[in-house]
């Protein structure tokens, strides 16, 4: 192991931006496939195949494939509790807001999927270090009115069994079909039902940004890299602290942060403006990434260290929706993690190649 892979692996995370559908491992793919009787033709390395997401439609694709084959209460269960564990705090992370995706899992009541995630959730706690809860995220591929419908019916169901854990909603897939502007009337609803508001802003121009402040309401963004084309937007994002939730490799292959090269030109473009960013892994084996992967790459690419790094978990510290005292609590471990987490020096080592 290199000093820089024992770093980004003792240093603790906090996860507020990764998918459940784009977090399930290949080998539960092709399981789940099994279960329902699915031929899906190809092997689970074809099917994640990150070189061709450079389009986002192929991408979306092959999370419906993902989606559809999550079915059950049990499915819900097994891919949460990996996703936890596995994909999360076997890399140091310590929270994590799952975003979910009801519209992603076609013919599945949603008292199904909460019931199956939940239970994965409780296990997961269960068993390893990690505490989680969940945001709901709306598919602006799909209309207003439906958006408010599903805001309506996760309201409706955050009362019983750990049903309060459900604490905001999101918006994502594809943002050139679906602008923020589309969804006021929904994340007004939100709310007025005491949820907590986030969105995806991956490609659109930096005045999205502003729909989601001003009018969505949202207390954080999800990607946002195109701030940085406009100062003024930038200077208030700033001043005002609102958190990024970057997505280094799924971003780069996407070409939304970078060209595609491992530059992640736009996530330094944002640190060093003063903007307060966080770091995630997005749909980290559809991407080849995981927690510590992300960490990994800006620290080869950027030459960002420990405490830079450690600047992101504690950012995201700030930005969950935990309560204050939880986030008290949250900071506290981090910190201690963080203190007793070996740096590297600055300056590139020769063992330390691309992974
Ligand atoms: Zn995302």
């Amino acid at each position: 192991m290199t000093s820089v892979d024992a770093m980004v692996a003792a240093l603790p995370k906090v996860s507020l931006h990764c998918h459940l559908i784009g977090s399930v491992a290949p080998a539960t793919v092709l399981d789940l496939a099994a279960k329902h009787g699915v031929r899906l033709g190809r092997t689970a390395e074809e099917l994640y195949d990150h070189g061709s997401y450079e389009d986002l439609g192929e991408f979306l694709r092959v999370l419906d494939v993902v989606g559809s084959l999550i079915r059950d209460a049990d499915d819900f269960h097994r891919v949460a509790y990996e996703s936890l564990t596995d994909g999360g705090a076997a890399h140091g992370v310590l929270y994590r807001e799952i975003q979910l995706s009801p519209p992603g899992h076609p013919g599945v009541p949603y008292p199904t999927l909460l019931e199956g995630v939940l239970a994965g959730v409780r296990d997961a706690e269960a068993d390893s270090d990690i505490r989680a809860n969940l945001v709901v995220g709306i598919c602006r591929e799909r209309s207003g009115a439906e958006a408010v419908d599903l805001v309506e019916t996760v309201a409706a169901h955050r009362k019983g069994t750990d049903g309060e854990r459900v604490l905001g909603i999101g918006l994502d897939y594809a943002e050139v079909k679906g602008p923020p502007g589309l969804f006021v009337e929904a994340f007004r609803l939100a709310a007025r039902h005491g949820l907590q508001r986030t969105a995806h802003s991956e490609s659109g121009p930096p005045a999205h940004v502003l729909t989601l402040l001003d009018e969505l309401g949202c207390s954080r963004v999800d990607h946002g890299y195109h701030v940085v084309d406009d100062p003024d937007i930038t200077t208030r994002c700033v001043a005002e602290q609102v958190p990024f939730v970057c997505t280094p490799v799924s971003s780069d292959i996407g070409r939304y942060s970078g060209s595609g090269d491992g530059t992640h030109r736009r996530i330094a473009e944002m640190v060093d403006a003063g903007l307060r960013v966080c770091i995630d892994s997005d749909d980290p084996p559809m991407f080849g990434t995981d927690p510590s992967h992300d960490f990994r790459v800006l620290a080869q690419a950027l030459g960002y260290r420990r405490d830079q790094l450690a600047a992101f978990t504690l950012n995201a510290v700030d930005a969950c929706w935990l309560d204050d005292s939880e986030k008290a609590a949250l900071r506290a471990r981090v910190e201690a993690l963080v203190a007793v987490t070996p740096d590297v020096p600055s300056a590139p080592s020769p063992e330390e190649g691309p992974r």
